[in-house]
């Protein structure tokens, strides 16, 4: 991956470049936006840059063919330390961040950063899912924050700096990023493979709100008609709150047995109702929109107190609730909702 293949983000790059060229680079970066709009793919370019070993000093433009280009679009770049979520936890290890209770700090990504590089130049961390790290985890993170080791670069990546402890806020340089221009994610889906028919792309990425991530979900035909007819039964009067639970329930069972592929699908199901009541608040301004709202009569008040509530919701699906009562309570808080 090079830097030309990334969509969108420019003025974001042309802030790195501008601060890589004056020598003034921060040493941890906070990069917060939506899910699914790149942030990680650019982190990595920024990594990829300042790890190259024919790298010019001053630019941000890695060669594309040196060992360490190689081994980092490889993932083998032992300088390069990348830490995520596991798929069925609902935070970020502290063990793999600080290292274990008997061994914090002397173990750990946050330990590794301060070994002696590799390839000589630097250490790069990218963290993502940081909004899940725990508070105690990012208070032993501090220090390192505080006093990073020569040259290395830390990325935490997450959708909100508000979700960050305000001492991890004020140790990061900011960076935040927007939502990609649908014709990005169209040109993405083709380019990637997900889809093959230009149409469909165009179709698929006006669903998907400047999300890579949400129109790859998209591509299967099977999802976009759940989401069509979810749509339907929010539209219609009376609403039929318990059909609407019931679906969305058989919907997010349908992934399999697994507890965090279906929490996933639940999640992406109330984003389908928020992308709802965001149609109907985008007709109320005459702006375009992917979603049919049958002239739903909602004040903008309503819809906004809707899409909050769906919001809510989603946030809720990783705590200890039963999947059904949360859908339940929810569908009949859009029922109550829409009939005010
Ligand atoms: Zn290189």
């Amino acid at each position: 991956m090079m830097w030309s293949e990334l969509l969108g983000h420019s003025v974001q790059r042309g802030w790195l470049e501008s601060a890589v060229k004056q020598s003034r680079l921060a040493s941890t970066f906070l990069m917060v936006g939506p899910d699914g709009v790149g942030k990680r793919t650019f982190a990595r370019l920024v990594a990829k840059s300042m790890l190259c070993l024919r790298q010019t000093p001053g630019s941000m433009a890695p060669c594309g063919d040196c060992e360490s280009c190689v081994q980092v679009d490889a993932n083998t770049h032992p300088d390069l330390l990348q830490l995520e979520k596991s798929a069925d936890a609902s935070s970020l290890s502290i063990d793999k961040l600080v290292g274990s209770k008997e061994n914090r700090m002397r173990e750990g990504l946050c330990y590794e950063l301060h070994i002696k590089p590799f390839g000589g130049v630097r250490r790069v961390a990218i963290i993502d899912d940081a909004d899940t790290i725990l508070d105690e985890a990012a208070n032993s993170m501090l220090k390192t924050l505080e006093e990073p080791p020569l040259g290395s670069l830390i990325f935490l990546i997450g959708t909100n700096e508000q979700r960050q402890l305000a001492t991890i806020r004020s140790r990061s340089q900011i960076v935040r990023f927007g939502r990609l221009d649908t014709s990005h994610v169209a040109t993405l889906l083709l380019r990637n493979g997900i889809l093959s028919e230009a149409n469909e792309a165009s179709e698929v990425a006006a669903m998907a709100n400047g999300s890579i991530g949400m129109a790859t979900l998209l591509a299967d035909p099977e999802l976009r008609k759940f989401r069509s007819e979810l749509h339907t039964m929010l539209a219609q009067r009376p609403m039929d709150f318990v059909g609407i639970s019931k679906a969305m329930l058989a919907q997010s069972q349908g992934v399999g047995e697994e507890g965090s592929a279906r929490r996933t699908r639940m999640k992406l199901l109330f984003s389908f109702a928020c992308d709802f009541y965001r149609g109907i608040l985008l007709e109320e301004s005459s702006r375009p929109s992917s979603v049919h709202t049958k002239s739903v009569k909602l004040s903008i008040a309503t819809a906004a107190r809707a899409i909050d509530s769906c919001l809510t919701a989603q946030s809720e699906v990783d705590r200890n609730l039963t999947p059904a009562g949360l859908l339940e309570s929810w569908a009949a808080q859009q029922a109550e909702l829409c009939q005010a």
